[in-house]
Protein backbone atom coordinates (compact mmCIF):
# COMPACT_ATOMS: atom_id res chain seq x y z
CA UNK A 1 0.00 0.00 0.00
CA UNK A 2 0.89 3.66 -0.87
CA UNK A 3 1.50 6.00 2.00
CA UNK A 4 -1.76 7.03 3.29
CA UNK A 5 -2.34 10.99 3.42
CA UNK A 6 -2.86 12.96 6.33
CA UNK A 7 -4.70 15.79 6.64
CA UNK A 8 -5.92 16.60 3.45
CA UNK A 9 -8.53 19.78 2.94
CA UNK A 10 -12.12 17.98 1.66
CA UNK A 11 -13.58 21.89 0.51
CA UNK A 12 -11.24 20.64 -2.82
CA UNK A 13 -12.45 17.51 -3.75
CA UNK A 14 -16.19 18.51 -3.14
CA UNK A 15 -18.46 20.48 -6.09
CA UNK A 16 -20.08 23.15 -3.06
CA UNK A 17 -16.32 23.65 -1.49
CA UNK A 18 -16.72 22.89 2.00
CA UNK A 19 -15.26 20.96 4.83
CA UNK A 20 -12.21 20.65 7.13
CA UNK A 21 -9.43 18.18 6.67
CA UNK A 22 -9.62 14.45 6.16
CA UNK A 23 -7.71 12.69 8.67
CA UNK A 24 -6.22 10.53 6.58
CA UNK A 25 -7.22 10.16 2.75
CA UNK A 26 -5.94 7.61 0.08
CA UNK A 27 -7.04 7.59 -3.65
CA UNK A 28 -7.87 3.40 -4.43
CA UNK A 29 -6.74 2.71 -8.29
CA UNK A 30 -7.66 -0.89 -7.44
CA UNK A 31 -9.86 -3.75 -5.50
CA UNK A 32 -6.85 -4.39 -3.87
CA UNK A 33 -5.97 -0.93 -2.71
CA UNK A 34 -9.87 -0.65 -1.58
CA UNK A 35 -8.97 -4.14 0.55
CA UNK A 36 -6.08 -2.60 2.30
CA UNK A 37 -7.51 1.06 3.23
CA UNK A 38 -10.77 -1.29 4.79
CA UNK A 39 -7.53 -3.04 6.64
CA UNK A 40 -5.93 0.25 7.49
CA UNK A 41 -9.15 1.41 9.02
CA UNK A 42 -10.05 -2.53 10.76
CA UNK A 43 -6.48 -2.09 12.47
CA UNK A 44 -6.91 1.76 13.87
CA UNK A 45 -10.65 1.77 14.64
CA UNK A 46 -11.72 4.28 12.01
CA UNK A 47 -14.72 5.11 9.91
CA UNK A 48 -14.67 4.83 5.87
CA UNK A 49 -15.93 6.58 3.67
CA UNK A 50 -16.15 5.90 0.00
CA UNK A 51 -15.58 9.36 -2.15
CA UNK A 52 -16.47 9.86 -5.58
CA UNK A 53 -16.56 12.73 -7.38
CA UNK A 54 -18.01 14.91 -4.21
CA UNK A 55 -21.10 16.36 -5.88
CA UNK A 56 -23.80 14.86 -3.21
CA UNK A 57 -21.81 15.52 -0.22
CA UNK A 58 -21.32 18.07 2.79
CA UNK A 59 -18.14 17.45 4.63
CA UNK A 60 -18.00 19.33 8.32
CA UNK A 61 -16.08 22.56 8.75
CA UNK A 62 -14.15 20.08 11.08
CA UNK A 63 -13.31 17.35 8.81
CA UNK A 64 -13.61 13.83 8.92
CA UNK A 65 -12.26 12.01 11.63
CA UNK A 66 -11.38 8.67 9.54
CA UNK A 67 -10.15 7.45 6.20
CA UNK A 68 -11.63 8.95 2.81
CA UNK A 69 -11.23 6.63 0.50
CA UNK A 70 -11.21 8.36 -3.10
CA UNK A 71 -12.60 5.56 -5.65
CA UNK A 72 -10.68 5.55 -8.80
CA UNK A 73 -10.94 2.23 -10.16
CA UNK A 74 -11.02 2.89 -14.08
CA UNK A 75 -12.12 1.27 -16.91
CA UNK A 76 -14.93 1.12 -19.26
CA UNK A 77 -15.54 -1.98 -21.52
CA UNK A 78 -18.66 -2.27 -24.30
CA UNK A 79 -20.03 -5.82 -25.23
CA UNK A 80 -22.39 -5.50 -28.00
CA UNK A 81 -25.05 -8.21 -27.89
CA UNK A 82 -27.33 -8.25 -31.00
CA UNK A 83 -29.83 -5.08 -29.95
CA UNK A 84 -28.02 -4.16 -26.93
CA UNK A 85 -24.63 -3.16 -24.92
CA UNK A 86 -23.74 -4.15 -22.12
CA UNK A 87 -21.32 -1.35 -20.90
CA UNK A 88 -19.17 -2.16 -17.39
CA UNK A 89 -18.17 0.37 -16.11
CA UNK A 90 -15.29 0.47 -12.82
CA UNK A 91 -16.83 3.03 -10.30
CA UNK A 92 -14.20 5.78 -10.68
CA UNK A 93 -15.45 6.26 -14.07
CA UNK A 94 -16.64 10.14 -14.95
CA UNK A 95 -20.20 9.80 -15.41
CA UNK A 96 -21.13 12.62 -17.81
CA UNK A 97 -17.91 11.36 -20.18
CA UNK A 98 -19.90 7.58 -19.64
CA UNK A 99 -22.96 9.31 -20.86
CA UNK A 100 -21.43 10.89 -23.72
CA UNK A 101 -19.66 7.77 -24.74
CA UNK A 102 -22.28 5.85 -24.85
CA UNK A 103 -24.20 8.92 -26.78
CA UNK A 104 -21.55 8.82 -29.53
CA UNK A 105 -21.91 5.36 -29.88
CA UNK A 106 -25.88 5.25 -30.33
CA UNK A 107 -26.63 4.04 -26.86
CA UNK A 108 -29.78 4.62 -25.81
CA UNK A 109 -30.91 4.90 -22.23
CA UNK A 110 -28.58 7.78 -20.13
CA UNK A 111 -29.37 10.82 -22.72
CA UNK A 112 -31.30 12.90 -19.79
CA UNK A 113 -28.94 12.14 -17.51
CA UNK A 114 -26.43 14.24 -19.23
CA UNK A 115 -24.35 16.77 -17.19
CA UNK A 116 -24.49 15.06 -13.76
CA UNK A 117 -21.55 15.94 -11.92
CA UNK A 118 -19.34 12.58 -10.07
CA UNK A 119 -18.32 9.26 -10.56
CA UNK A 120 -20.15 6.25 -12.08
CA UNK A 121 -20.01 3.85 -8.56
CA UNK A 122 -21.77 7.01 -7.04
CA UNK A 123 -24.99 6.45 -9.54
CA UNK A 124 -26.86 3.50 -8.11
CA UNK A 125 -26.45 5.27 -4.22
CA UNK A 126 -29.18 7.50 -4.93
CA UNK A 127 -30.38 6.38 -8.19
CA UNK A 128 -29.85 9.03 -10.13
CA UNK A 129 -32.21 10.98 -12.07
CA UNK A 130 -33.37 13.68 -14.32
CA UNK A 131 -35.93 14.70 -16.67
CA UNK A 132 -37.82 11.45 -16.83
CA UNK A 133 -35.19 9.37 -16.86
CA UNK A 134 -33.55 7.76 -14.06
CA UNK A 135 -30.53 4.78 -13.73
CA UNK A 136 -32.71 2.13 -12.21
CA UNK A 137 -34.02 1.34 -16.03
CA UNK A 138 -30.56 1.21 -17.27
CA UNK A 139 -28.79 -0.53 -14.63
CA UNK A 140 -28.05 -4.38 -14.67
CA UNK A 141 -26.12 -5.70 -11.98
CA UNK A 142 -23.83 -3.54 -9.58
CA UNK A 143 -20.85 -4.96 -8.07
CA UNK A 144 -19.48 -4.18 -4.45
CA UNK A 145 -16.92 -4.71 -1.76
CA UNK A 146 -18.21 -5.81 1.25
CA UNK A 147 -16.72 -2.96 3.93
CA UNK A 148 -16.28 -6.02 6.67
CA UNK A 149 -15.09 -8.31 5.10
CA UNK A 150 -13.50 -7.01 1.67
CA UNK A 151 -15.39 -10.12 -0.25
CA UNK A 152 -16.87 -9.12 -3.51
CA UNK A 153 -20.96 -9.79 -3.69
CA UNK A 154 -23.20 -8.42 -6.88
CA UNK A 155 -26.59 -6.82 -6.79
CA UNK A 156 -29.08 -7.28 -9.65
CA UNK A 157 -31.58 -4.73 -9.99
CA UNK A 158 -34.58 -5.87 -7.70
CA UNK A 159 -31.64 -6.79 -5.58
CA UNK A 160 -30.57 -2.60 -5.33
CA UNK A 161 -34.47 -1.70 -3.99
CA UNK A 162 -34.33 1.13 -6.16
CA UNK A 163 -36.54 3.99 -5.58
CA UNK A 164 -36.85 7.92 -5.93
CA UNK A 165 -33.45 9.02 -5.09
CA UNK A 166 -32.96 5.77 -3.20
CA UNK A 167 -31.15 2.33 -2.81
CA UNK A 168 -30.63 -0.21 -0.26
CA UNK A 169 -27.26 1.09 0.05
CA UNK A 170 -28.45 4.36 1.12
CA UNK A 171 -31.16 2.70 3.03
CA UNK A 172 -30.64 -1.03 5.35
CA UNK A 173 -26.98 -1.10 3.89
CA UNK A 174 -26.29 2.22 4.26
CA UNK A 175 -22.15 2.24 5.17
CA UNK A 176 -22.20 -1.23 4.21
CA UNK A 177 -20.76 -1.73 0.53
CA UNK A 178 -18.27 0.22 -2.30
CA UNK A 179 -19.60 0.10 -5.27
CA UNK A 180 -16.97 -1.32 -7.89
CA UNK A 181 -18.14 -1.63 -10.80
CA UNK A 182 -21.65 -0.66 -12.21
CA UNK A 183 -22.92 -2.69 -15.57
CA UNK A 184 -25.73 -1.14 -17.87
CA UNK A 185 -28.05 -2.49 -20.44
CA UNK A 186 -28.66 -0.18 -23.25
CA UNK A 187 -30.52 -0.06 -26.18
CA UNK A 188 -28.61 -0.20 -29.74
CA UNK A 189 -29.62 2.83 -32.28
CA UNK A 190 -31.86 3.85 -30.19
CA UNK A 191 -34.38 6.67 -30.20
CA UNK A 192 -34.20 9.30 -27.30
CA UNK A 193 -36.10 8.66 -24.02
CA UNK A 194 -38.13 12.29 -23.96
CA UNK A 195 -40.47 12.17 -21.56
CA UNK A 196 -39.92 15.64 -20.11
CA UNK A 197 -42.00 18.41 -21.56
CA UNK A 198 -39.37 20.95 -21.14
CA UNK A 199 -36.84 18.65 -23.16
CA UNK A 200 -39.33 18.59 -26.37
CA UNK A 201 -39.97 21.97 -25.92
CA UNK A 202 -36.54 22.90 -26.14
CA UNK A 203 -36.40 20.95 -29.26
CA UNK A 204 -39.38 21.98 -30.91
CA UNK A 205 -38.40 25.35 -30.68
CA UNK A 206 -34.57 24.51 -31.69
CA UNK A 207 -34.99 22.25 -34.41
CA UNK A 208 -38.81 21.89 -35.39
CA UNK A 209 -39.92 19.35 -37.41
CA UNK A 210 -36.72 18.20 -38.45
CA UNK A 211 -36.09 16.44 -35.34
CA UNK A 212 -38.02 13.85 -36.32
CA UNK A 213 -35.73 12.94 -39.28
CA UNK A 214 -32.92 13.08 -37.55
CA UNK A 215 -30.94 9.73 -37.11
CA UNK A 216 -31.48 8.08 -33.81
CA UNK A 217 -27.65 8.54 -33.11
CA UNK A 218 -28.52 12.17 -33.76
CA UNK A 219 -31.47 12.40 -32.15
CA UNK A 220 -29.46 11.60 -29.09
CA UNK A 221 -26.58 13.81 -29.25
CA UNK A 222 -29.56 16.76 -29.73
CA UNK A 223 -31.34 15.23 -27.02
CA UNK A 224 -28.03 16.02 -24.65
CA UNK A 225 -27.60 19.31 -26.26
CA UNK A 226 -30.97 19.81 -24.90
CA UNK A 227 -30.37 18.67 -21.45
CA UNK A 228 -27.14 20.13 -20.46
CA UNK A 229 -28.29 23.47 -22.25
CA UNK A 230 -31.61 23.34 -19.91
CA UNK A 231 -29.40 22.46 -16.80
CA UNK A 232 -26.83 25.42 -17.66
CA UNK A 233 -29.81 27.78 -17.23
CA UNK A 234 -30.40 26.63 -13.63
CA UNK A 235 -26.74 26.14 -12.95
CA UNK A 236 -26.97 22.58 -12.81
CA UNK A 237 -24.02 21.90 -14.76
CA UNK A 238 -21.07 22.32 -12.71
CA UNK A 239 -19.17 25.40 -13.77
CA UNK A 240 -16.53 27.45 -12.40
CA UNK A 241 -17.52 30.27 -14.29
CA UNK A 242 -20.82 30.47 -12.67
CA UNK A 243 -20.93 31.04 -8.88
CA UNK A 244 -24.28 29.57 -8.26
CA UNK A 245 -23.49 25.71 -9.68
CA UNK A 246 -20.79 25.70 -6.09
CA UNK A 247 -23.62 23.95 -4.94
CA UNK A 248 -24.23 19.63 -4.08
CA UNK A 249 -27.20 20.07 -6.59
CA UNK A 250 -30.53 19.93 -5.54
CA UNK A 251 -31.02 20.19 -1.54
CA UNK A 252 -34.17 18.79 -0.94
CA UNK A 253 -35.80 15.65 -2.24
CA UNK A 254 -39.29 16.11 -3.82
CA UNK A 255 -41.46 15.41 -0.81
CA UNK A 256 -44.49 12.57 -1.32
CA UNK A 257 -47.60 13.17 1.10
CA UNK A 258 -50.86 11.41 1.51
CA UNK A 259 -53.29 12.26 -1.28
CA UNK A 260 -55.29 13.96 1.52
CA UNK A 261 -52.78 16.29 2.73
CA UNK A 262 -52.13 17.07 -1.02
CA UNK A 263 -55.93 18.01 -1.36
CA UNK A 264 -55.67 20.20 1.42
CA UNK A 265 -52.84 21.93 -0.03
CA UNK A 266 -54.68 22.48 -3.53
CA UNK A 267 -56.99 24.19 -1.29
CA UNK A 268 -55.30 26.74 -0.81
CA UNK A 269 -52.63 26.42 -3.83
CA UNK A 270 -54.87 25.37 -7.12
CA UNK A 271 -51.96 25.50 -9.36
CA UNK A 272 -49.47 22.80 -6.98
CA UNK A 273 -47.87 20.77 -9.45
CA UNK A 274 -48.33 17.01 -8.22
CA UNK A 275 -47.89 13.36 -9.85
CA UNK A 276 -49.20 9.91 -8.60
CA UNK A 277 -46.46 8.41 -6.54
CA UNK A 278 -46.19 5.21 -4.52
CA UNK A 279 -47.57 6.13 -1.28
CA UNK A 280 -49.60 9.06 -2.27
CA UNK A 281 -48.75 12.00 -4.38
CA UNK A 282 -45.36 13.76 -5.30
CA UNK A 283 -45.10 17.21 -4.85
CA UNK A 284 -42.07 19.70 -5.87
CA UNK A 285 -40.37 20.79 -3.18
CA UNK A 286 -38.63 23.92 -5.31
CA UNK A 287 -42.57 24.96 -5.51
CA UNK A 288 -43.15 24.98 -1.56
CA UNK A 289 -39.78 26.63 -1.07
CA UNK A 290 -40.96 29.52 -4.12
CA UNK A 291 -44.51 29.58 -1.84
CA UNK A 292 -42.95 30.20 1.34
CA UNK A 293 -41.71 33.31 0.97
CA UNK A 294 -37.82 32.86 0.54
CA UNK A 295 -36.25 35.20 -1.18
CA UNK A 296 -33.49 33.88 -3.56
CA UNK A 297 -31.22 36.44 -1.91
CA UNK A 298 -31.74 35.74 1.76
CA UNK A 299 -28.27 34.32 3.36
CA UNK A 300 -27.22 32.99 6.23
CA UNK A 301 -23.10 33.87 6.32
CA UNK A 302 -21.63 32.54 2.68
CA UNK A 303 -24.94 30.45 2.32
CA UNK A 304 -28.01 31.24 -0.43
CA UNK A 305 -30.21 29.58 -2.65
CA UNK A 306 -28.64 29.23 -6.12
CA UNK A 307 -30.44 32.59 -8.54
CA UNK A 308 -31.26 29.92 -10.61
CA UNK A 309 -32.73 27.23 -9.23
CA UNK A 310 -34.55 27.11 -5.60
CA UNK A 311 -33.69 23.79 -4.58
CA UNK A 312 -30.14 24.24 -4.79
CA UNK A 313 -28.09 25.97 -1.79
CA UNK A 314 -24.88 27.69 -3.01
CA UNK A 315 -21.86 28.11 -1.35
CA UNK A 316 -20.75 32.01 -1.65
CA UNK A 317 -17.83 31.83 0.57
CA UNK A 318 -19.04 30.35 3.47
CA UNK A 319 -18.86 27.48 5.77
CA UNK A 320 -20.91 24.13 5.90
CA UNK A 321 -21.91 25.67 9.45
CA UNK A 322 -23.65 28.28 7.14
CA UNK A 323 -25.31 25.78 4.79
CA UNK A 324 -27.21 23.65 7.24
CA UNK A 325 -28.58 26.84 8.87
CA UNK A 326 -30.03 27.62 5.87
CA UNK A 327 -31.21 24.66 4.81
CA UNK A 328 -33.26 24.02 8.81
CA UNK A 329 -34.54 27.57 8.09
CA UNK A 330 -35.84 26.34 4.81
CA UNK A 331 -37.41 23.03 6.53
CA UNK A 332 -38.67 25.05 8.93
CA UNK A 333 -40.41 27.65 6.91
CA UNK A 334 -42.02 25.10 4.49
CA UNK A 335 -42.42 22.73 7.36
CA UNK A 336 -44.72 25.46 9.42
CA UNK A 337 -46.59 26.52 6.14
CA UNK A 338 -47.39 23.00 4.49
CA UNK A 339 -46.66 20.59 7.71
CA UNK A 340 -44.11 19.15 5.07
CA UNK A 341 -40.84 17.91 6.04
CA UNK A 342 -37.81 18.29 3.83
CA UNK A 343 -35.29 15.82 2.94
CA UNK A 344 -31.98 16.63 2.40
CA UNK A 345 -30.70 14.72 -0.84
CA UNK A 346 -27.16 15.48 -0.40
CA UNK A 347 -25.24 13.20 2.53
CA UNK A 348 -24.17 15.26 5.68
CA UNK A 349 -20.80 13.83 6.93
CA UNK A 350 -20.05 14.80 10.21
CA UNK A 351 -22.36 17.79 11.41
CA UNK A 352 -24.06 15.67 14.34
CA UNK A 353 -27.34 17.88 14.08
CA UNK A 354 -28.13 16.61 10.65
CA UNK A 355 -26.44 13.08 10.77
C1 LIG B 1 -24.67 20.92 -10.06
C2 LIG B 1 -25.19 19.57 -9.63
C3 LIG B 1 -26.25 19.00 -10.30
C4 LIG B 1 -26.74 17.74 -9.92
N1 LIG B 1 -27.80 17.21 -10.58
C5 LIG B 1 -28.29 16.00 -10.23
C6 LIG B 1 -29.40 15.44 -10.91
O1 LIG B 1 -29.92 16.00 -11.87
N2 LIG B 1 -29.87 14.24 -10.50
C7 LIG B 1 -29.30 13.56 -9.46
O2 LIG B 1 -29.76 12.46 -9.14
N3 LIG B 1 -28.23 14.07 -8.80
C8 LIG B 1 -27.74 15.26 -9.15
N4 LIG B 1 -26.67 15.81 -8.47
C9 LIG B 1 -26.10 15.08 -7.32
C10 LIG B 1 -24.86 14.25 -7.68
O3 LIG B 1 -24.21 14.73 -8.81
C11 LIG B 1 -25.18 12.77 -7.91
O4 LIG B 1 -25.83 12.24 -6.79
C12 LIG B 1 -23.91 11.96 -8.18
O5 LIG B 1 -24.25 10.64 -8.55
C13 LIG B 1 -22.95 11.91 -7.00
O6 LIG B 1 -21.76 11.32 -7.46
P1 LIG B 1 -20.38 11.57 -6.73
O7 LIG B 1 -19.40 10.63 -7.33
O8 LIG B 1 -20.02 13.00 -6.79
O9 LIG B 1 -20.75 11.12 -5.25
P2 LIG B 1 -20.10 11.68 -3.91
O10 LIG B 1 -20.65 13.04 -3.64
O11 LIG B 1 -18.64 11.53 -3.92
O12 LIG B 1 -20.73 10.66 -2.85
C14 LIG B 1 -22.11 10.67 -2.56
C15 LIG B 1 -22.43 9.49 -1.65
O13 LIG B 1 -22.18 8.27 -2.34
C16 LIG B 1 -21.19 7.52 -1.64
N5 LIG B 1 -20.34 6.91 -2.65
C17 LIG B 1 -19.61 7.53 -3.60
N6 LIG B 1 -18.96 6.63 -4.36
C18 LIG B 1 -19.30 5.42 -3.85
C19 LIG B 1 -18.94 4.09 -4.17
N7 LIG B 1 -18.11 3.81 -5.18
N8 LIG B 1 -19.46 3.08 -3.42
C20 LIG B 1 -20.30 3.34 -2.39
N9 LIG B 1 -20.67 4.57 -2.03
C21 LIG B 1 -20.16 5.59 -2.76
C22 LIG B 1 -20.43 8.50 -0.77
O14 LIG B 1 -19.86 7.86 0.37
C23 LIG B 1 -21.56 9.44 -0.38
O15 LIG B 1 -22.30 8.88 0.66
C24 LIG B 1 -26.15 17.06 -8.83
C25 LIG B 1 -25.07 17.65 -8.16
C26 LIG B 1 -24.59 18.88 -8.56
C27 LIG B 1 -23.44 19.49 -7.83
Amino acid sequence: MRAVQKNVPLRNLTTIGLGGNARFFYECESTTDIVECLNFVRKNNLPILPLGGGSNIVFADEGYDGLVCKIGLRGLIFTEERDTTLVSAMAGENWDDLVCSCIEKGLGGLECLSGIPGSVGAVPVQNVGAYGQEVKDSIELVTCLDRNDGSEILFSVSDCEFDYRSSRFKKKDKDRYIVIRVNFRLKNQASPGISFPEVQRWIDEKFGNDFLSYSPADALKKTREAVISLRRKKSMVVDSADPNSRSAGSFFMNPVVSQSLCDRIRASYPDLPFFPAPGGCKIPAAYLIDRSGIDRSYRIGGAGLSANHSLAIVNFGGSAKDVLALAAWIEKRVEKLFGIALQTEPVIVGNNDHD
